[in-house]
């Protein structure tokens, strides 16, 4: 993913987009927009940093899980979670230096009061408007809703990347069906989803053209977010 920083007009549409999607409670924030001031007093320039998983090359949420319940998967590079393994230890949300992960202990204590303002369907506690489909809801690569006490963060929309294999681009408008729902959102067109391994594509095209750089490159996590200059 390439995000272009002089596009973003720091919105928050691509956290809403994230958090409909994804079925996310409230306080469970996959995609923060960062807002950023830099310099001195009088020169100060103010940026947003939109930011989601990174998809590390390197991750180090992957090193520290005692029972491999998160992954990278070997053929695009995507960080995913398997929820049916995952024991709530918490090890890789500490191990991640994007602060990315999500461990929503929040939502047993919400489901009340949500159940007074929506009373949800098929007499579910936790049961918003807007759900993935069932295949979608697979919590071996953690999309959909959780069970209790796992953690979470955002898959790339997995669900819906998945639904076809990869092509050197997403075109938000022509795939969209088939595109993260954050790139969609983007009312500034400041996102780009593609393979930066293929030269053709719109991300690697526009890293190469413009020049980028990825978040705490000194860490040697190797991001597969770029933020454009
Ligand atoms: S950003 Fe954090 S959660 Fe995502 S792959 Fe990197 S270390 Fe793992
Ligand atoms: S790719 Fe999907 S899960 Fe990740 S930040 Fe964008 S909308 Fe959220």
């Amino acid at each position: 993913m390439a995000i272009d920083l002089a596009k973003c007009v720091g919105c928050q549409a691509c956290s809403v987009a994230c958090s409909m999607e994804n079925t996310r409670v409230p306080g469970e924030n996959w995609h923060k927009v960062i807002f950023m001031n830099e310099g001195e007093t009088g020169t100060k320039k103010f940026t947003w940093y939109p930011r989601p998983c990174q998809h590390c090359t390197e991750a180090p949420c992957t090193k520290v899980c005692p029972v491999r319940a998160t992954r990278k998967r070997k053929e695009d590079g995507v960080v995913l979670i398997n929820w049916y393994k995952c024991l709530g230890c918490r090890y890789c949300v500490m191990a991640c230096p994007y602060g990315v992960r999500c461990y929503p202990e929040v939502k047993p204590l919400l489901e009340p009061d949500i159940k007074e303002v929506y009373h949800g369907r098929r007499a579910k506690l936790w049961d918003p408007p807007y759900q993935l489909s069932r295949e979608e809801q697979d919590g071996k690569r953690g999309t959909g809703i959780p069970p209790k006490g796992v953690v979470t963060k955002c898959t790339f929309c997995a669900h819906r990347t998945d639904r076809k294999e990869m092509t050197p681009d997403r075109d938000p408008v022509k795939d969209r069906d088939f595109t993260p729902a954050c790139v969609i959102a983007c009312p500034a067109s400041a996102r780009y989803f593609g393979d930066i391994d293929n030269p053709e594509s719109e991300v690697s095209k526009r890293v190469e053209r413009k020049g980028a750089y990825r978040l705490r490159e000194e860490l040697g996590t190797k991001p597969q977010v770029f933020y454009v200059k």
